[in-house]
């Protein structure tokens, strides 16, 4: 993949462009500031489209299960139940719209996976397991797509980033889910071994190829696959 530029819209959404496209531009003209910017915004326009549907794309994992895929995509688009969407459907009264950690917030789909102190501490932990480090945007496409480049390197790897955010979001989903309807609270780190124990099941599944045993998988996955 090219290297990819964060860049804003004019609907204040980041997307991301390839550095390549903007060097072909700027040598196909006279490079002056405002060129740079207007192309760049005619860039943007362009690729939107282009955008949302690569980040899209990334739900489709071969080891990841159909309903999985179907969530996160339900999920990119907003098009998951949660309080907020319900309320906004008039199912839910508007006083109904706290978050069921109990942070006091609304619960929309940005709070529920990135920004809820409870769940969206999740994503520290996990890339402590794994052994990379990065901060969480505050829009969903983009940190699906930035936590697919998080550990770099090759396919195997973004592969790999890919699937454990996909867990991780459908993790998240099913606590809030035990929380609400069950009353049945699992803590956060508890959630983090959900992550190894079902990342290291979907990857056996599909006949991965390891090269370890299971405990070494709890320290160190990216040795584990032969990729760290
Ligand atoms: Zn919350």
């Amino acid at each position: 993949m090219a290297q990819l530029l964060n860049a804003i819209c004019y609907d204040g959404t980041w997307y991301h462009i390839s550095l390549a496209e903007i060097e072909f531009n700027r040598d196909d003209r006279a490079i002056t500031k405002c060129f740079i910017v207007r192309g760049a915004y005619s860039l943007l326009v362009s690729q939107v489209p282009q955008a949302v549907d690569y980040v899209l794309d990334l739900v489709w994992h071969k080891q990841v299960s159909l309903k999985v895929s179907v969530f996160a995509w339900r999920l990119l688009r907003d098009r998951l139940p949660t309080r907020l969407n319900l309320i906004s459907r008039r199912v839910l009264s508007p006083d109904m719209s706290s978050c069921v950690a109990g942070c006091g917030h609304p619960e929309s789909a940005q709070h529920l996976f990135l920004s809820c102190d409870t769940f969206g501490s999740m994503w520290h932990l996990v890339r402590d397991w794994i052994g990379c480090y990065g901060v969480d945007t505050d829009n969903i496409s983009d940190h699906f797509l930035q936590f697919t480049l998080l550990a770099g390197g090759g396919a195997a790897r973004r592969s790999f980033m890919q699937l454990i955010w996909l867990l991780c979001v459908w993790v998240v989903w099913n606590e809030r889910n035990n929380r609400l309807f069950n009353h049945v609270v699992t803590p956060i780190p508890c959630l983090l071994d959900k992550v190894k124990l079902m990342s290291l099941g979907w990857l056996k599944a599909k006949k991965a190829t390891f090269v370890f045993d299971t405990q070494q998988w709890w320290s160190s996955p990216l040795v584990c696959l032969g990729i760290g």
